[in-house]
């Protein structure tokens, strides 16, 4: 006993256990599990997303939508059908190079747990060595409070002595052995369960969004990135859940593919957190994507990086703000690239009634075709320089930019400064890409405008007709009396929730 109590009151450590190694057992018998972590994100993708589309075609919330069905129907570029192929291409190919992967990973082994919350506790009775030299820094002698708590607390005393647990032994194939104090061992576990993961997630979601966000952004600065590959994804200006991943294959492979997959490698997840972490971020890029603001979306919430946030990144003047994704939005603070225009809600509006009223224009096949002839405005204050990355935006944009930027400008002014090169720059964007934009874009957008604006004088007009005499008159019941009674009840819950829930609704308000 004696030999024993100078040994534990030396430096010896409690020892490692031993272990042996074997092959996890597959969550799910004949999927091995590196294979069903490529398989979860796109049952997730395409789950949650169906979970939209029911919500969508239901119209079961039309009080938390973004944009109207009539928006989806107008103001996207693209099908619905070539949206789900491009999407389901990239998802092959993701597959493919997942598959790949797989083939040079080794089969996870389990049975080293014990050992390696052992290391940690190890770590902690190391660690407790230096407390008695810290503490003596600050002139406590934790020699003598360690006495005088021996009795009743031994454990505090233990650790204040610098880990000297003399007492506690275990007997190991008839020999007694230091051992861990019982709280060093929770405390490893939480350590090993808990506290890594936890850091190995945040990291990986640190590198995702980094990565994303500067490819990205390049993606958007540089017109020829912007023009080849990029230009795809924003042909949804009025994006819905499964358009989360409608990119061009190059991208949907640079981005997304690479960004999570080198995550993954760099944090060193087990494939079990490899499944978590590949469907938990394609659930969030879903729900960015997913149309509607809703009070009780946790995801919605755990960040200001959402829907709202992500729906101005897909609007004709804020395409060239808002692209940090998917998780937080710091890289556009600290960058200087988030929508600066302040509240959003009544462009949102506007869009509304423009796409409603021209579906409606449609529908009674008396469409017009008018084209913006107005002529052109002179420039005017919106040549100042600006801050990166939109030094250039206003010198660099064209005529046909300006023209339509002042066009809008007139109807539903943008703050001056940063925020109009921010739409300028966007417009001059829209103008680039020949295929999903071009000036026909902006000339809908002027056009919508401009019959929402004429839509909505009218309906003034009639309300203060009406009024003063007819106070109780009965409503005009037939569609031709009030068309734009329907058009306003279409749209009415959408408005009201926007307007209504006020600033921070759409979680960029407070970014000026
Ligand atoms: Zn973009
Ligand atoms: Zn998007």
């Amino acid at each position: 006993m004696d030999a024993m109590a100078a040994n534990s009151t030396g430096r010896t450590l409690p020892p490692l256990p031993d272990y042996t190694l074997t092959p996890q057992p597959p969550l799910i018998a004949a999927i091995p599990d590196k294979y069903l972590a490529l398989i979860l994100p796109i049952l997730a993708y395409w789950g949650v997303s169906l979970f939209f589309h029911w919500i969508d075609e239901k119209d079961f919330f039309p009080q938390y939508r973004l944009h109207t069905p009539a928006e989806v129907l107008k103001r996207n570029h693209v099908s619905r059908w070539e949206v789900f192929r491009d999407v389901i291409l990239q998802q092959i190919i993701q597959t493919i190079f997942g598959v790949g992967m797989g083939y040079f990973d080794q089969d996870y082994l389990l049975g080293k747990e014990e050992h390696d919350i052992a290391v940690w506790a190890q770590r902690l009775r190391i660690a407790q060595t230096y407390i008695p030299g810290v503490l003596a820094t600050t002139g406590l002698d934790t020699q003598g409070i360690a006495k005088n708590l021996a009795g009743s607390h031994a454990m505090l005393a233990a650790a204040l002595s610098g880990g000297q647990y003399n007492l506690i032994q275990e007997s190991v194939a008839g020999e007694l052995l230091p051992a861990f104090a019982p709280w060093e061992m929770v405390v490893a576990k939480a350590i090993y369960y808990a506290v890594v993961p936890a850091i190995q997630f945040t990291l990986a979601i640190l590198i995702v969004d980094t990565w994303q966000y500067f490819w990205h952004r390049a993606m958007h600065l540089n017109k020829w990135l912007y023009t080849t590959f990029h230009s795809r994804h924003h042909r949804l200006y009025v994006p819905y859940a499964y358009g989360a991943l409608y990119n061009h294959p190059v991208e949907g492979f640079l981005l997304d593919t690479l960004g999570t997959g080198l995550a993954y490698l760099i944090v060193g997840m087990t494939p079990r957190q490899s499944m978590w972490f590949f469907t938990c971020s394609t659930i969030k890029t879903v729900d960015d994507h997913c149309g509607y603001v809703f009070p009780w979306d946790p995801l919605q919430h755990i960040t200001s990086n959402n829907a709202g946030y992500h729906d101005v990144h897909h609007q004709s003047w804020g395409i060239k703000t808002n692209f940090s994704q998917p998780f937080f939005t710091f890289w556009d603070g600290l960058m200087g690239t988030k929508w600066s225009g302040g509240d959003v809600s009544a462009r949102y509006s506007r869009a509304k009634l423009a796409a409603q009223a021209k579906l409606d224009a449609e529908l009674a096949a008396t469409a017009r075709t008018d084209t913006v002839t107005k002529s052109l405005p002179q420039d005017s204050g919106i040549a100042a320089s600006h801050p990166q990355p939109y030094e250039n935006d206003t010198a660099t944009a064209s005529p046909t930019a300006r023209h339509a930027h002042l066009l809008s400008q007139h109807r539903l002014p943008i703050p001056a400064g940063k925020a109009q090169a921010q739409a300028l720059g966007s417009r001059q964007q829209i103008l680039d890409d020949t295929v999903g934009g071009g000036v026909q874009v902006l000339a809908e957008e002027a056009e919508e405008e401009r019959e929402a604006q004429q839509e909505v004088e009218r309906e003034v007009q009639q309300v203060l007709r009406r009024s003063p005499r007819k106070k109780n008159a009965p409503q005009p019941t037939t569609s031709t009396a009030s068309p734009l009674k329907g058009l306003r009840g279409r749209v009415s819950g959408v408005n009201s929730s926007l307007h209504g829930r006020g600033s921070g609704v759409l979680g960029v308000e407070s970014s000026r």
